[in-house]
């Protein structure tokens, strides 16, 4: 591919296409990166630049760009049977070992799986259930859902008003009621001075309790959270945080949902992310590495207590009146399946366990550079936090769009990382090797060399 290739890429790009997550007044002066084609963890552009995707994508394709197992899966999927769906009790072999395979992986005894297309609607489903059991075991009141500021759950507008993100909430008229949103667990920014990550996990906790009590324990329906905070910045939780709030949790019969988009699979060195952090879930939504990208599929699983409310009620009305056209897809249930039988092939945890303190100690390297404010991690999953002053922990002024500047600095050298406001993440194919690894830290060193 050529320069005039790209440049009329350009022009129908801008003429045709709404992006997404993008600044669309700029846009049309910015112009598209456009992607063609990958293989193994590298991307290249329609102008032959070749880019390390050190963000899996969007925190999905683990298994890199080029599998040619899930090619062949789907290949055959779509031979076979292109499409059916699974309303009125229809299914299809491969929606059939998907949820069975998912129930054997699942980190807790889970009874059955609901499937639909995106991490958004899985999490839009979770919610609908949380309502749907309340109604059912006759307690209508409670349905607030409390999610936490700073999460990222998607864009519908269940999944918008639970993510604690404003660009999700300002001018979209978001959140909608009988959502809330209770305090970040990201110790470092918010602990107050000499706060250990143990006393600030009591003290969320506590305040968690505090907001359950002045909303009345009757109206509070479940709790969503992602085990690490994903887009609000690689947030790990402090120690101890997960098990003070299940308590809390428990005493008020809240439900838990884990929102294993990012973590689910292999991400944090474990199967899920609520293996990691010891969550208890009683709803939990994964998507992404599910079908490591390659097409759109996610997963809700639900425990017993919440199925066998929701299957009763469904009997007084005929029908559990909730699903998708695609709910169950066909070619995304081969898909996802071979993904997940590749994941046993391959031993990917053992590889990612392997490879976990080379990954930690290049984010680490980082920490004592000039603008470095924090770095975190877990399993394949890091982050650097800039700050304009970190001694001080003062942070840059938004205008200079810091964060966003160092991710083009990367690009430039062949590095996709991505920007989430100073924060910069890592989300590497789990099926990056050792040397990769370390070619990966040497672009951002370069980067991050002409940042400062
Ligand atoms: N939940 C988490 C933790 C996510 O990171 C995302 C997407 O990044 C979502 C939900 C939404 O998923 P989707 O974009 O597939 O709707």
């Amino acid at each position: 591919m050529n320069a005039s290739t790209h440049a009329e890429h350009a022009a129908n790009d801008i003429a045709a296409h709404l992006h997404p997550f993008t600044n669309l007044a700029t846009h049309p002066q910015v112009g598209p990166l456009v992607i063609q084609r990958g293989d193994g963890i590298f991307v290249e552009d329609d102008q032959g630049r070749r880019y390390l995707e050190a963000m899996s994508g969007l925190w999905c394709a683990s298994l890199g760009f080029s599998n040619a197992r899930l090619a062949k899966a789907g290949s055959e999927a779509l031979h076979g049977l292109p499409y059916y769906h699974t309303f009125n009790g229809r299914s299809n072999p491969a929606a059939i070992a998907l949820a069975e395979k998912l129930l054997a992986l699942a980190p807790v005894p889970m009874s059955k799986v609901f499937f639909a297309n995106s991490g958004s609607e899985a999490n839009d489903s979770a919610v609908k259930l949380v309502w749907y059991y309340h109604n059912a075991i006759g307690k209508p009141e409670k349905k607030k859902i409390i999610a936490r500021r700073n999460a990222y759950h998607g864009v519908t507008v269940a999944a918008a008003s639970l993510s604690g993100l404003a660009p999700n909430h300002r001018d979209f008229d978001l959140p909608i009621d009988r959502i809330l949103h209770v305090d970040c667990p990201h110790h470092f920014r918010y602990a107050e001075a000499g706060e250990s990550e143990e006393d600030f996990a009591t003290r969320l906790a506590a305040a968690l309790e505090q907001r359950i009590l002045d909303e009345g324990p009757g109206t509070v329906g479940a709790f969503i959270a992602e085990p690490v905070m994903g887009a609000g910045g690689v947030l790990v939780p402090p120690a101890t945080y997960f098990d003070k709030v299940q308590k809390v949790l428990a005493k008020y019969e809240v439900l838990l949902i884990a929102d294993e988009v990012i973590c689910g699979f292999g991400r944090t060195a474990q199967m899920f992310g609520s293996a990691t952090f010891g969550l208890r879930p009683d709803i939990l939504t994964a998507a992404k590495a599910l079908s490591s990208g390659y097409v759109p599929i996610s997963a809700v699983m639900v425990n017993e207590k919440v199925h066998a409310a929701v299957a009763a009620n469904s009997g007084k009305i005929g029908t559990f009146g909730h699903g998708f056209t695609y709910s169950g897809h066909p070619v995304a249930c081969a898909i996802a399946l071979e993904t997940l039988k590749v994941y046993e092939d391959e031993n990917i945890l053992a590889h990612v366990q392997s490879l976990v303190p080379q990954f930690q100690q290049g984010v680490q390297a980082h920490a004592a550079r000039r603008y470095v404010g924090e770095v975190r991690g877990v399993g394949l999953i890091g982050a650097i936090e800039l700050y304009a002053d970190p001694a001080r922990r003062t942070p840059f002024d938004p205008a200079q769009k810091a964060g966003a500047r160092l991710a083009e600095l990367a690009l430039a050298q062949g590095l996709i990382v991505r920007a989430m406001g100073d924060s910069v993440a890592f989300c590497p194919p789990l099926i990056i090797t050792a040397e990769q690894i370390d070619d990966m830290f040497a672009r951002f060193g370069r980067a991050m060399a002409i940042f400062e």
